[in-house]
């Protein structure tokens, strides 16, 4: 980047902190604050953490009237390549989410796992647990490789499944930082001691130098008949392409991306674009070549616009594509024709081809607790230690318990019934399809509810689509509290997205295989209207498809103009 663009602040944060040190060790060892400085809080995301704060807190007074003040508590991200949790490890974020955290754990749309709530005193401690299972909170979050994602799906007798994990793991390892600031931060050594956090030794940082990435870089592994981890939507996707059962290589797309700044109207999401065909040893030097390109050219004057989405459509693909070979040092080859084609949920029993089952568990926005009537978290603690079986998350935050005997199925079903688990096979299919992200109280950019709301959103929607005779009809809906997109609002074939306070943003015309955008449908749709608003579409739908056609495919061929004549006069209250 020339020198005379003016970096953003944060750059320089990232430049001058010792490799992601800072000063957070001198801040955890200070007692006396309940949180960092603003300049750490930034470093501490590449550590695996957000600073956050409970906003349902804020209002909160003290007797006098005064305001309490925030309540800081910390987001604790577990980065998983591929989502794959051992049996002790789940039982350890279990345990620590009941200590330290708000007695819940979240599963992730990008299969980590999330533990809230956590306050400054704690942080250590979860820490160092999470890392004994071998697990680690490193590289979860800030400018630098996020997890790297992979269909779960346990299936024994497919060798392709295998390579597209050791695809991912290796581009995970391969993208890794460097430096030990978090190992020196938060592990202690074999005495229980801290190693020395005052004298600092830089390391090689071959990929990310000095100021790590302009922003964060996100990349999975799928197949065409299974998108399930939704690539089109990440920086990197690396589509399997399998000739005579075995895999030869990726499609490469790049520069998907969901994130939208409501106050920059230069900022839009994108669905990956094809750029080329690899080798299967040459993924990782690919995803290396991309990340590269990023660092060295993407923008560190503007966060915003600073993702690889923007890169790629400042430049267009043809020179984007040179460049990235220039980087690699060789041509690549044009695409394979294969595009996505179909997307699992993996809910349910499961044969994995070795004599064994596994089971996908529907874990209602990835919120893993107890309720009065759904004690999910109970009873798969009880299954995990009784069989202490692996188990795998998957991307629309559910969970598989994995290489489960056939003497054991009944055992298992049993625990789950008897903690009031409803089988996946009970559960509606929108319901099954639904992702929301966390937003209110705990994260701080969000604008609306949409976890909290959901499950209303869906007993709604469910009653609508029964009335219509459409139960069946395999319809996704995602929802986020802010235009940010963290749980993927703009390709479903519903998204809903905050706007301004009780309002939403109607998107309609995505698909369930996340390769089309979805566009703007209706605008400031308050709560209460979201499913009013789409009972007359949902009918539309019904008296006009064509044969077999999908709600987001009738959607995106009517478009929305012709879709609101049809609708006729709509008081839309913009
Ligand atoms: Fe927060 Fe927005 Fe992400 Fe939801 S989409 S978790 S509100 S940043």
């Amino acid at each position: 980047m020339p020198d005379e663009v003016k970096l953003d602040k944060t750059e320089f944060v990232k430049e001058d902190s010792r490799q992601l040190r800072g000063t957070i060790a001198d801040e955890l060892a200070e007692g006396e604050l309940d949180h960092f400085s603003k300049d750490n809080a930034g470093l501490l995301k590449h550590h695996g953490l957000y600073q956050q704060d409970n906003r349902d807190a804020r209002k909160q007074k003290n007797e006098d009237g005064t305001r309490l003040g925030k309540a800081f508590m910390f987001m604790v991200r577990t980065r998983i390549p591929g989502g794959r949790v051992p049996a002790d490890a789940l039982l350890t974020e279990l345990d620590l989410c009941e200590r330290y955290g708000n007695q819940t754990l979240r599963i992730t749309s990008r299969q980590g796992l999330q533990l809230h709530g956590i306050i400054k005193d704690n942080l250590q401690e979860t820490i160092r647990e999470i890392n004994q299972t071998q697990l680690t909170t490193f590289g979860a979050c800030g400018d630098i490789e996020r997890n790297v994602m992979c269909c779960p799906a346990p299936l024994r007798h497919d060798p392709v499944h295998d390579q597209l994990q050791q695809t991912a793991d290796a581009i995970a390892e391969e993208l890794k930082p460097r430096t030990t600031a978090y190992s020196e931060i938060w592990l202690e050594d074999e005495d229980g001691n801290r190693e020395n956090v005052t004298e600092f030794t830089p390391v090689d940082e071959p990929i990310y130098g000095a100021r790590y990435l302009p922003r964060k870089f996100k990349s999975g592994v799928a197949l065409p008949e299974d998108n399930c981890v939704d690539i089109l939507t990440y920086d990197l996707g690396l589509l399997g392409i399998v000739e005579n059962g075995g895999l030869v290589g990726f499609n490469v797309f790049v520069g998907g991306g969901q994130g939208v700044t409501p106050s920059a109207a230069k900022t839009f999401p994108t669905i990956a674009q094809k750029m080329a065909f690899v080798g299967v040893d040459e993924a990782v030097d690919v995803a290396r070549a991309l990340v590269c390109v990023f660092r060295d050219h993407g923008n560190r004057s503007d966060r915003k616009t600073a993702r690889l989405k923007y890169l790629l459509a400042n430049w267009g693909m043809e020179r984007f594509k040179g460049t990235v070979e220039e980087y690699l040092g060789r041509a690549m080859a044009e695409p394979h024709p294969a595009d996505v084609t179909g997307v699992e949920d993996h809910l349910g029993w499961n044969a994995q081809g070795d004599g064994r089952d596994f089971l996908g568990i529907y874990v209602e926005n990835g919120r893993i607790q107890d309720t009065e009537t759904d004690r999910t978290k109970s009873a798969l603690r009880k299954v995990v230690e009784t069989f202490r079986m692996p188990t795998r998350m998957t991307a629309q935050q559910n969970i598989l318990l994995c290489d489960i005997e056939s003497s054991q199925r009944d055992e298992i079903d049993r625990i789950l019934a008897d903690h009031g688990v409803v089988p996946a096979e009970d559960r509606s299919r929108i319901r099954r399809l639904s992702m929301a992200c966390p937003a209110l109280p705990t994260c701080g950019l969000s604008i609306t509810e949409s976890e909290r709301v959901m499950p209303g959103i869906l007993d709604q929607l469910e009653s609508e689509l029964s009335r219509q005779g459409l139960a069946d009809e395999q319809i996704t809906i995602h929802m986020t509290g802010c235009p940010n997109g963290c749980a993927r609002p703009y390709s479903p074939d519903i998204g809903l997205v905050g706007k301004t306070v009780g309002k939403y943003t109607l998107f309609l015309g995505g698909n369930s295989l996340g390769s089309r955008l979805a566009y703007n449908f209706r605008d400031l749709v308050p709560l209460e209207e979201i499913v009013p608003t789409l009972s007359p579409v949902l009918a539309c739908f019904r008296e006009e498809r064509l044969n077999g056609e999908a709600f987001g495919d009738f959607c995106d061929r009517k478009g929305r103009d012709e879709l609101l004549a049809a609708l006729g006069p709509i008081d839309d209250g913009e």
